[in-house]
């Protein structure tokens, strides 16, 4: 190896400068450099500055003396191996000499110097200094190039494992990844980019993002970021994209990395395929579902057969409503709820009929509830009476329970409790008989679907047999009412028939007396009574043909132009003396005229039935007649002073055979109101009525008139009076 001749410094220390000068002098050499001093100080200034091949030290300094300056060079470490020659004047005493060797001295030189013996010393230690600095310029080199080898050794053996680690990754069937300690991927093994198809561009740091399923993304990535900030292995599942667009479900594994230290410095994990075992887990999970779905519903219905035969058999054991109410209730309570209550419909409204609660007593529980009015208002129960729709409230707090069933007081509910309502309506042949309102009151307790449709079969089975116990009541009372009307038709029919029988066989007797008979006045006053009851008798075998007539669709009308005033004023004249008997007088308050389209001989009939009830009831007080017509119709209103009808039998009085008056003290057949309404509404009329007990009554009839005869009577509008109530239907 070929040095270029290097520079080699040397100290020469000395305070006497020509000294300086001489040794400078004496060492003129262009491999030299010369750096003098002219004091220990200096001295050891320029030692802590720079390496020397030799030191030329004088013994003699003026601060430190060289023996000082040698040994505090020794003492440092850097330049405890410079060489130092001591130059002493050759008076010195041997002591100096040995002193210098004491303190580290290699040498010495007598002054005055010798040039060759310097020269030729400091050549020695600037030989040795130099050949000092090749072998360890050598040793360095050499150093290096082991360093250089080893280096390359490393990196062989580096590149070997991870050759091998990537191989291995790449011979495993799962996808490896490795990432940083940030978490961000840093290499995919070979598996992924075939999977995904995409290249380690895409899928580098958080890239591989695309890969995963939208719906499972986020809770991935944020499991992932939770372990990457604790530290903690991950464990995930989530859906990867394969090249051709399908997803499949793969396990995520990741552990951390740690140094020596146990610090995280980055992550090793793969993605396992496990769609296929997840798919079977799946079917099965989804078999086991169904069939433990397919054996609750078998035993749910054996149950609900069970039940609804039970409630079959207790609803038919008897054919009365209110035992069909109870059972319906008491099987609910049991049953379906914790409690309940029955609200049936009926005229204008509904009534709170039975109640039962799983753990009370039924008969004080229904109390509490009793039979009570249930308006139907727009919401809760009122709305299920009206619509027929179910109304569930899967859950829900006891004052919505208070307030779906018209319960002023919620505290009321709050005591039983309420979690869980469901009110269903009882419903038959389309018409809503009613509605069981159902509550369960513990908090975890609840209506599911099934037991809907359970409680709504068994609410249609009740309101079958409410239906057929209402039918059958109806049936008796309509059997009641005909046997009331056979007793009193015949009661009817013989009053006049006997009084017929009597003239006649008075008449018989008078012909045949011996004194030539009666007198033919005599004679005719008795056969015109016996004329009057056979009137009599054909007005009332004629009332039983209209019921007939009407109850068979068979009313008909022969229309004329009728003037109703005429009419009137005829069937007030053909009433006179019945008003007489009755001791009743009779004002009429009617207009010139008031001509429809209608039949005469029936509006005859209406003004003659109402006319004769005014005077049947009338309690021979004044009665009064009018007519007006109100653009549309013509309006003939009866009013009498009589004993009034009392408000529940008002909508009743219109239908047949109902009467509202004692049997006892007043006759008739209870048909008459009946054929009128029947009569009114053939012609598109309508009748209504306003009476109170002991008030009398106004009937007030309204016939239509033709659309050219509107108004033209007369401004005879109608007269204020009290809103008139009218038959049903
Ligand atoms: P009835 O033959 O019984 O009179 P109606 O059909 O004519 O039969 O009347 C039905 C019922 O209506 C009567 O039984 C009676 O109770 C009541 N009624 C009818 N008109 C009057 C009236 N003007 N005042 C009081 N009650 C009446």
């Amino acid at each position: 190896m070929s040095t270029a001749p290097a520079t080699t410094s040397i100290l020469l220390v000395d305070d006497q400068p020509e000294n300086l000068a001489a040794l400078k002098a004496i060492l003129v050499d262009e491999s030299y450099r010369l750096v003098t001093a002219a004091s220990g100080k200096d001295a050891l200034l320029r030692i802590l500055s720079e390496d020397f091949a030799v030191i030329l030290l004088d013994v003699r300094l003026p601060d430190i003396d060289g023996f000082e300056v040698a040994s505090l060079v020794k003492q440092r470490e850097r330049s405890r191996h410079t060489p130092i020659i001591f130059l002493t004047a050759a008076t010195d005493d041997l002591s100096a000499i040995y002193r210098a060797y004491a303190v580290g001295g290699v040498d010495y030189l007598l002054k005055p110097l010798e040039p060759e013996v310097v020269q030729a010393k400091v050549a020695v230690f600037v030989e040795l200094h130099r050949r000092g600095e090749q072998i360890k310029e050598q040793a360095e080199l050499l150093r290096k190039a082991e360093q250089r080898r080893r280096d390359a050794e490393v990196e062989d053996l580096r590149r070997a494992a991870q050759a091998r680690y990537q191989n291995l990754a790449d011979a495993i069937p799962q996808c490896v990844f490795t990432a940083k300690l940030d978490g961000s991927v840093d290499y995919v093994s070979s598996r992924w980019l075939e999977y995904t198809g995409l290249a380690f561009e895409a899928l580098r740091g958080w890239g591989w993002q695309a890969a995963v399923h939208p719906n499972d993304l986020n809770q991935f990535v944020s499991k992932w970021r939770r372990c990457i900030e604790s530290g903690e292995p991950l464990q995930g599942e989530c859906r990867l994209r394969s090249r051709h667009g399908a997803y499949r479900w793969h396990l995520c594994q990741a552990v951390p990395e740690r140094d020596v230290w146990k610090r995280v410095v980055g992550w090793l994990g793969s993605f396992t395929d496990i769609d296929d075992s997840k798919r079977h887990e799946q079917e099965r999970i989804h078999l086991l579902t169904r069939e433990r779905a397919a054996r609750a519903e078998a035993e749910a219905a054996v149950r609900r057969s069970e039940l609804l035969a039970e409630a079959s058999s207790a609803f038919s054991a008897s054919l009365d409503e209110a035992s069909v109410s109870a059972a319906l209730v008491r099987i609910a309570a049991e049953r379906i709820c914790t409690w309940c209550v029955l609200d049936l419909r009926k005229e204008g409204g509904a009534c709170r009929v039975a109640a039962a609660h799983r753990g009370r007593d039924a008969a004080r529980f229904a109390e509490r509830f009793g039979p009570r009015e249930v308006p139907l208002t727009e919401g809760g129960v009122g709305a299920v009476l009206t619509s027929g729709r179910p109304d569930l409230r899967v859950e829900c707090a006891p004052r919505d329970v208070a307030r779906a069933l018209d319960i002023d007081d919620p505290g009321e509910i709050q005591e039983l409790g309420a979690s869980s309502y469901l009110c269903v309506p009882l419903v038959t042949r389309g018409n809503v008989l009613g509605a069981l309102s159902m509550v369960w009151v513990e908090p975890g307790e609840r209506f599911e679907p099934p037991d809907f449709a359970v409680a709504l079969d068994v609410a249609q089975r009740a309101a079958l047999c409410l239906e057929n116990a209402r039918l059958l009541r109806l049936t008796r009372e309509a059997v009641q009412i005909r046997e009331d009307f056979v007793a009193v038709a015949s009661h009817e029919l013989r009053t006049p028939l006997s009084a017929l029988v009597l003239q006649i066989q008075g008449l018989t007797r008078a012909v045949g007396r011996s004194d030539g008979g009666l007198p033919a006045e005599q004679a005719l006053v008795k056969l015109s009574q016996a004329e009057a009851q056979i009137e009599r008798l054909t007005r009332l075998i004629d009332t039983l043909l209209d019921v007939t007539r009407i109850n068979s669709g068979q009313l008909e009308l022969s229309l004329e132009d009728v003037d109703l005033c005429d009419v009137a004023r005829e069937v007030a004249g053909r009433l006179e003396s019945e008003l007489e008997r009755a001791g009743c007088s009779l004002d009429l308050d009617i207009p010139e005229s008031a001509i429809g389209r209608w039949d005469r001989l029936r509006i005859d009939q209406v003004i003659t039935n109402l006319l004769t009830n005014a005077i049947k009831y009338g309690r021979g007080k004044p009665i009064q007649m009018r007519i007006s017509v109100d653009g549309k119709s013509a309006v003939l209103q009866v009013m009498d002073q009589g004993i009034g009808i009392a408000q529940e039998y008002i909508a009743r009085i219109f239908g047949r055979f109902e009467r509202a008056a004692p049997t006892s003290s007043y006759g008739g057949l209870g048909v008459g109101l009946y054929i009128v309404d029947q009569i009114l509404r053939a012609h598109g009329g309508s009748i209504q009525v306003e009476s109170a007990p002991g008030m009398g009554a106004r009937f007030q009839v309204a016939l239509p008139l033709p659309p050219r005869a509107a108004g033209s009577p007369g401004p005879l509008g109608e007269r204020p009076g009290s809103p008139l109530t009218g038959p049903a239907g």
